[in-house]
């Protein structure tokens, strides 16, 4: 047994010892990006909150539920308590940096959650040691699972009547089959969490009296035997991963604790094991630990693979090793108008290094900017810096032409970065504002809020001359009202929420455009044929060129492609638009003299139309993936309702008293349901819905429109 002198770390003397490395003085290796991502509720803010703390960058602990989050900043966020925004912020951990994006935990966020998981290396998710795995922890555990992003487990809540953690654990395993490696088990549980004992450094940290400190000291005698099985399934876990280790395991060979950390963080990164640590961030407890795991697990920028993306001349595929020495690129992830200081272009660095006064090349506009002043974020404050390096996280001030997602980079080696996609909107409301004088003003914010959020659209129905806000779900566009009239002092009519409906051919279809016009003078003449065929859901819109011997000159082909993509945003069945659809251009004609590319343009959109009176089209609506948690009594109820909203119920879980019912939702039936739900279960039961897909809707629905 080791034995470790017992001595006490007060939090003060924790926050002294960590001092930020600057960015002159760190080397990559030291550099964490990370995201802590959770279902609502699990302690996310919670827990960032006291890493801000502890990583000394804080002077007070605020609390969520008093409202003084240092993160969740937005005065909306404060009183609903969910965090919309990602602000990232740096701190500092046993000489390291740690650079932390903050992540929304809410689903109606998406946008949020997936540009935040394209810029982090790796990830601290957050759960309820008595809720476990919750559906929320689920979406956005598989998202991560795409970005291949390496993760670590913080199991809080530890202090609460009801916290499990090996029941939690389990839930990893098996709600989301992962691999996960418990490195820290915890010593007692609710009023009776004293301390958690590190199975690596083979030692317990015991809580004091004194908020957020803990004294270490060698594992108690009444905790062996428990120690003993975790850490052998701990390294037996660990030893599975490596080759020479796995000899040593079997050969009954002592394994070091600089083994096992070397092992455990090569099986981390490459997204083989999820370690799993625990504490209870309300009180302060497990957090130094927590934060000891993410730089000992979590990779360094160095860790990742080089960044891919093509390069601006050739076209050809690029990459960008994470090095000085590389050409600077970086990738806009974020836009915020801040109302001091203007428009932020949140970044993050993937090669190289830039400084203030540099040119900038900017991907979707190929324009140059000089690069004028950068901050780094601590969420409020601000802290300029002249020069950003590989793995830095900040924000430039005065970039004009960057939008999320753009690569900002070398002008004398542009490359276009791999881009962040964004859901389509599915769900608009007619917005409008209450006084003649608040107009301008809601204009106004609209651009900017579209700007910053890029799953937010603004549009103008021409017809009635209203203002269309279109977003991901009715609570995305209420938060969005309410910005306006807090942020921008515009009081707001929203109309009532309507379904983005989008029309699909079932089959396929032939059609001709021809468009001529010889009256005297320059004439036009266009013809076109082509050939339309349905596509899978979600895959967009396809325009593939056949014309062979030059029966329509290459200049105007990007006409007509132009024209059937104009006439596919107006179906014909309700002038919603047409998705899913390749377009194969096969003939046509052309005249010298009066071609034009206008002319095919309008022959594109004639031949198209024609095609699709002829697809069989139908009607596609979006529908929401909906998890309702209720006591038991309320169940009838709610199937009951469900069933009238046309829901297609995935499947009903039980334990103890609780109800989990999954369903399908029609977005058009899910209008007000937060407030029915209420009504219906005394507002015991709690609900989340995201959008799931686009289905094809019942003949009822089409013949409403
Ligand atoms: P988020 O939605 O994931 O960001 O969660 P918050 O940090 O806002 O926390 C949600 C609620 O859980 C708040 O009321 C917190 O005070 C509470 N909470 C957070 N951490 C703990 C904890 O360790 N123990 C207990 N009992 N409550 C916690």
């Amino acid at each position: 047994m080791p034995t470790i002198a017992g001595r006490s770390l007060p939090a003060a003397r924790a926050k002294r010892s960590n001092r930020i490395v600057t960015t002159k003085t760190r080397s990559l290796d030291s550099v964490r990006n990370i995201g802590f991502i959770a279902h609502i509720d699990a302690g996310k803010t919670t827990v960032t909150e006291r890493v801000l703390y502890f990583a000394g960058r804080t002077h007070r602990i605020g609390g969520v539920d008093e409202g003084t989050t240092v993160m969740d900043w937005m005065d909306q966020e404060r009183e609903r308590g969910i965090t919309i925004t990602s602000a990232a912020t740096t701190c500092g951990w046993r000489d390291h940096t740690i650079n932390i994006i903050d992540t929304p935990g809410h689903v109606d966020f998406t946008a949020e959650v997936e540009r935040s998981l394209r810029i982090l290396d790796g990830g601290v998710v957050v759960f309820d040691a008595v809720a476990g795995v919750q559906p929320q922890s689920e979406t956005v555990w598989r998202q991560a699972d795409r970005y291949d992003v390496p993760r670590i487990c913080f199991i809080n809540k530890m202090d609460r009547v009801g916290a499990d953690f090996y029941k939690a654990v389990d839930s990893i395993s098996h709600r989301l089959q992962a691999n996960p490696v418990i490195v820290q088990i915890p010593v007692g549980s609710e009023d009776e969490f004293e301390g958690v004992i590190d199975l690596v450094e083979s030692k317990i940290c015991r809580f004091t009296d004194t908020v957020g400190s803990f004294r270490e000291g060698p594992v108690p005698e009444e905790m062996i035997e428990e120690y003993r099985t975790h850490r052998d399934v701990m390294i037996e876990k660990v030893a599975e991963t490596d080759d020479d280790l796995i000899v040593k395991y079997i050969e009954g060979e002592e394994i070091s604790k600089e083994e096992i950390k070397e092992a455990l963080r090569r099986a981390t990164v490459d997204n083989q094991l999820v370690p799993v640590t625990c504490g209870s961030a309300l009180n302060s407890k497990g957090i130094q630990p927590l934060l000891d795991a993410v730089t000992d697990y979590l990779p360094s920028p160095l860790d990742v693979p080089p960044v891919t993306g093509t390069d601006a001349g050739s076209g050809e595929e690029s990459f960008r090793d994470a090095s000085d020495d590389e050409p600077f690129a970086a990738l806009a992830f974020k836009i915020v108008s801040d109302p001091f200081i203007g428009r932020l272009v949140y970044f993050r660095m993937y090669s190289g290094k830039m400084e203030t006064g540099d040119s900038v090349y900017v991907s979707s506009t190929g324009r140059r900017e000089r690069l004028g002043r950068v901050v780094r974020m601590h969420a409020e404050r601000r802290e300029d810096v002249s020069e950003v390096r590989v793995g830095d996280i900040a924000a430039a001030v005065g970039l004009r032409s960057a939008s999320t997602g753009d690569t900002l980079c070398d002008p004398r080696s542009p490359i276009h970065l791999e881009t962040i996609t964004f859901p389509e909107p599915v769900v608009s409301v007619s917005v409008e504002s209450r006084t003649r004088a608040g107009e301008d003003k809601l204009q106004e914010s609209l651009q900017k809020l579209s700007e910053e959020d890029p799953t937010l659209r603004v549009s103008v129905d021409s017809e009635l001359g209203q203002t269309i806000l279109s977003g991901m779900g009715e609570l995305h566009l209420e938060i969005v009202a309410d910005r306006i009239r807090r942020e921008f002092k515009v009081e707001a009519n929203l109309g009532s929420p309507r379904v983005a409906y989008r029309e699909a051919a079932t089959r396929q279809a032939r059609g001709e455009g021809r468009f001529v016009r010889q009256t005297g003078g320059r004439g036009q003449y266009g013809h076109a044929i082509l050939e339309i065929e349905p596509l899978e859901r979600g895959t967009g819109f396809v325009f593939e060129n056949k014309i062979t011997g030059g029966a329509i000159p290459n200049e105007y082909i990007p006409g007509v492609a132009k024209g059937v993509e104009e006439a596919l945003l107006t179906g014909p069945l309700s002038g919603f638009p047409v998705v899913d659809l390749k377009a194969t251009l096969l003939d046509g004609s052309y005249h010298d003299v009066d071609s034009s590319e206008m002319a095919f343009r309008v022959a594109g959109s004639m031949a198209v139309k024609s095609a699709l009176s002829r697809a069989r089209l139908v009607m596609l609506e979006p529908v929401m993936k909906l998890e309702v948690v209720t006591p038991g009594e309320f169940l009838g109820d709610v199937l009951g309702d469900l069933g009238r909203r046309r829901s297609n119920i995935r499947s009903i879980e039980g334990e103890g008293d609780i109800q989990v019912v999954r369903a399908i939702l029609p977005l058009g039936e899910s209008f007000g349901y937060a407030n029915a739900l209420r009504s219906l279960t005394q507002g015991r039961a709690g609900h989340t819905m995201e959008f799931y897909r686009y289905e094809e809707a019942p003949s009822s629905v089409t013949a409403q429109r």
